[in-house]
């Protein structure tokens, strides 16, 4: 097998280096990026066997190919490459939402080559290929979209490759992924950063912040990540995301109610059933 990875960057590089320590593929694999250097960086680092800037020939020879590109070029690359796949190519992605990429990806690939949506559910603050490292994905769930359009042999193939890099397959509909990111991923973010803005927005918020001490932190950590990829998370799965904001502000209504009310023990019941499952979760 020839693997090609479009997309360079802590996703794309950490899953070279990962089919590399897996002694996989037999035939190697190319990267493409979008710059010279990362070529340059990703050979040193021993990432990839060759690599090029141009799509087309890169695709040319590959039996999978994994686009790890920024979530909004994911669409355009699949329809540069796909008059270019040979005969038989399978065409996977790793981009943190699924509905939009698998529907229109089913569409562009010509017949005889096959498309399955991934992402692997795994990730660090630092971004870009300095940071991608061998066990990024160990131990982690992958995510494999499965439509009616879906080969099973294609879904197969991949689950071996990713089985090999220590990750946990899961296989879901990409409606059912979307909602899910959107759960435990996008809206985090949403909250963190709604949270962080609101006390920036008080004319107190000096005080505020000379006050805020480890609770402040924790809650909002993930308001300190890069804003483009907040910007690519909420856009490329608005209905879900939009789903989520719906349920979270049903939920702080009803604790602003009780809150109003002073109903003690509605207020306890509601932290506890919270505390019971976020425990179930992390112990
Ligand atoms: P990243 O570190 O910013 O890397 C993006 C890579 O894409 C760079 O190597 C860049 O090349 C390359 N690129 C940009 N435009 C290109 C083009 N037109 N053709 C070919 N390559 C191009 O991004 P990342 O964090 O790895 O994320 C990549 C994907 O993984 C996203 O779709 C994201 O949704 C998904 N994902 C990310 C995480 C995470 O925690 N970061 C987790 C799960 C899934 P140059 O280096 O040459 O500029």
């Amino acid at each position: 097998m020839k693997i090609a990875i479009v997309g360079l960057g802590l996703i794309g590089g950490s899953l070279g280096l990962a089919l590399k320590k897996a002694g996989q593929p037999e035939l190697g694999i190319i990267g493409i990026p979008r710059r010279e250097e990362t070529i340059g960086l990703a050979l040193k680092m021993g990432a990839i066997d060759e690599g090029t800037t141009d799509l087309s020939k890169g695709v040319a020879a590959a039996d999978l190919v994994f686009v790890c590109t920024p979530i909004n070029l994911i669409v355009p690359i699949i329809t540069e490459i796909a008059p270019k796949l040979k005969k038989g190519a399978i065409v996977t992605d790793v981009g943190s939402s699924k509905y939009e990429i698998v529907s229109q990806a089913e569409k562009l690939l010509p017949k005889g080559t096959f498309f399955v949506g991934g992402h692997p559910m795994a990730g660090k603050e630092s971004v870009k290929l300095e940071a991608a490292e061998a066990e990024l994905f160990k131990g982690k769930a992958w995510i494999l979209t499965e439509t009616s359009r879906t080969s099973k042999k294609a879904v197969e193939q991949i689950e071996q490759v990713v089985r090999r890099l220590g990750g946990l397959v899961v296989r879901i509909e990409p409606k059912t992924h979307d909602l899910a990111v959107a759960a435990i991923s996008h809206m985090p973010l949403a909250v963190a950063a709604s949270l962080v803005n609101a006390v920036a927005g008080e004319p107190e918020k000096d005080l505020m912040a000379k006050c805020a001490a480890s609770g402040f932190r924790d809650a909002t950590r993930i308001a300190s990540g890069d804003p483009i990829l907040g910007v690519d998370m909420f856009l490329s799965n608005k209905k879900a995301v939009q789903k989520m904001i719906g349920a979270f502000k049903r939920s702080l209504a009803n604790l602003e109610k009780l809150i109003k009310e002073g109903n003690g023990e509605k207020i306890r019941d509601e932290l506890a059933r919270a505390k019971s499952f976020r425990d179930s979760i992390y112990g």
